[in-house]
């Protein structure tokens, strides 16, 4: 397949009705936050059967905006995994507050039991992530935090689709366990508008409060209603952000999320067909998954037995790119990172398992743009080059005279 060209790693699908609606949003004049994003948070929130939907312009002002509305600050911990990206950490440093990394499980989440032993008194907040688009222990994780009155902010950047045993993530169920659910429409994730984000609740104080900071602090209501001030008037009641999402972008989301099922179909067949090709081969672990879930299948995530291989992760990743296939890494540990490091090495923060996911980690191509051939073409060669560099075995005999 030396004529296919390079498969890249991740790539949007953006149809021609996206393109179409986010022209009718230019040309109707208004190009802010207005009624296109008022219809994608009503859309969204039926989706995820949340109470509340709040469209922001990330999944990391999501997370800064619960924490925030939370009053999550000085003095507080909050505990988060270290297998996520640097938004998580930094977000709950903007509020000022401290992260306690908590270590992983086999599969890449967060670990119920490694969230335990960081709880003390100062714990205001737990963020599991949904790595990958499989759910975390969130039973385990709300018992935790009822026990122990914390919220949980669940970091959903890869599970909008993903369902936690049959109730979908960012649903308000009849008693919510979570405060709030941070949602990402990043240009590489299942639904994207470029860039944007939604922030799910079931709580009417929590979402107005969101509301309110994700624009400036301002707040209309109480002077309209109390003043004969027209509608130009407002008050600033408390210092805000200005995280709102424009319409254009809420325009490619509406059409996003109505092919959001297709798409998670597309990409559940392909997990299925790397699954297929990697299952006998002693060298390559297949992308963890769950049969009480349904795996948004955001990511596809091998781990490498790398006791069988002559070579390393980084080898293995130079092979792949050398015959034509783009690859990832999800994620470069929090403590790998320079500006983390002094604290995250601290003893209370270590975390062996996910160092050691780590070095044998990689995330291969799953899009729905992917056609069979291709998704093919990278299970097979994958599977080729673990053959290829499988550890000569030792004859036992030769074992016994060592
Ligand atoms: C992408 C991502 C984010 C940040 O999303 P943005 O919408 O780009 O802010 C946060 N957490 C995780 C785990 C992510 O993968």
């Amino acid at each position: 397949m030396a004529d296919q060209g390079f498969i890249p790693f991740c790539l949007p699908s953006i149809g021609e009705e996206e393109i179409q609606e986010v022209s009718k949003a230019l040309r109707s004049g208004w190009l802010t936050t207005g009624s296109y994003t008022a219809r994608f948070e009503q859309e969204f929130r039926e989706y995820v059967q949340a109470k509340y939907a709040l469209g922001v312009n990330s999944c990391t002002a999501a997370l800064h905006l619960a924490l925030a509305a939370l009053g999550v600050g000085p003095g507080d911990e909050v505990i988060t995994t270290p297998i996520t990206f640097c938004a998580t950490v930094n977000t709950i440093l903007h509020v000022g507050a401290t992260p306690v990394l908590a270590d992983v499980g086999s599969d890449g989440n967060i670990d119920p039991a490694a969230i335990a032993s960081r709880i003390t008194p100062r714990t205001r907040a737990i963020i599991p992530v949904h790595l990958g688009g499989l759910p975390c222990q969130m039973d385990a994780i709300w018992k935790l935090a009822a026990k122990h009155g914390l919220h949980v902010v669940e970091d959903a950047a890869h599970a909008v689709g993903t369902h936690y045993r049959t109730i979908p993530i960012g649903a308000s169920q009849a008693s919510p366990r979570s405060a709030a659910v941070a949602f990402s429409f990043y240009a590489t994730k299942n639904l994207t508008t470029g860039e944007g984000g939604m922030l799910t609740s079931g709580d009417e104080q929590f979402q107005e409060k969101a509301r309110r900071l994700a624009l400036h602090g301002i707040s209309k209501d109480a002077w309209n209603r109390y003043s004969e001030n027209g509608s130009w008037h407002y008050d600033v009641t408390e210092c805000g952000f200005k995280y709102n999402l424009s319409d254009i972008q809420s325009a490619i989301g509406i059409h996003q999320l109505r092919k959001l099922d297709g798409f998670i179909a597309a990409r559940r067949h392909q997990a299925e067909l790397y699954h297929q090709e990697f299952c006998n081969i002693d060298e390559i672990e297949t992308a963890p998954d769950s049969a009480e879930a349904r795996n948004s299948w955001h990511l596809y995530i091998i781990r490498l037995n790398l006791k069988e291989l002559s070579i390393d992760r980084a080898q293995f990743m130079l092979e792949m790119k050398r015959k034509g296939i783009g690859a990832s890494v999800h994620f470069i540990p929090i403590p790998q990172l320079s500006f983390f490091a002094p604290w995250a090495h601290l003893p209370q923060n270590q975390c062996p398992r996910a160092m050691e996911l780590y070095s044998r980690s990689i995330s291969l191509p799953l899009y729905p743009g992917l056609d069979e051939a291709h998704a093919k073409y990278v299970a097979h060669t994958v599977a080729d080059i673990a053959r290829q560099h499988r550890k000569r075995a030792i004859p036992a005999r030769v074992r016994e005279i060592a």
